[in-house]
């Protein structure tokens, strides 16, 4: 019995490591009550917000829906499916890129589509865009 546990958890453990992997939107986007900005969850500021004024998005979409704008400091995404940039770099690609995981947040620029991104002269990643 102790055996087939350890088995089943070795499997859940893969399932969330692929699903991690996989994943589209990071973990989530917070707000505070009565506040004008919205933050990823690593936002020092958004580590300030009181459990009673938290509001909680999974999407950036519904933060902005909501009324909230995005915050300078941890600049995040306009929208979920937004694509990224940085203004050193000459690609653009998904939020899910691992070239985007290692991104400094403040050279961070989103464009909404792909047809915005190339008319500013950028082309597409060959990681995250591949055929
Ligand atoms: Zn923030
Ligand atoms: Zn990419």
């Amino acid at each position: 019995m102790k055996k087939f546990l350890s088995m089943v958890m070795v499997g859940v453990m893969a399932l969330a490591l692929s699903g991690a992997a996989f994943a589209q939107a990071p973990a989530g986007y917070v707000a505070s009550k009565g506040g004008e900005k919205f933050h990823t969850t690593e936002c020092p500021v958004a580590k300030k917000i009181t459990a009673d004024k938290l509001v909680k998005f999974a999407t950036p979409d519904e933060a902005i829906k909501a009324g909230y704008s995005a915050c300078k400091t941890c600049n995040p995404p306009p929208s979920a499916d937004a694509l990224v940039v940085t203004k050193a770099g000459g690609k653009y690609h998904k939020q899910s890129c691992r070239i985007v995981a290692g991104m400094d947040t403040a050279n961070k620029v989103y464009y909404k589509d792909v047809a915005a991104a190339e008319k500013d002269g950028y082309k597409p990643c060959a990681i995250c865009f591949k055929k």
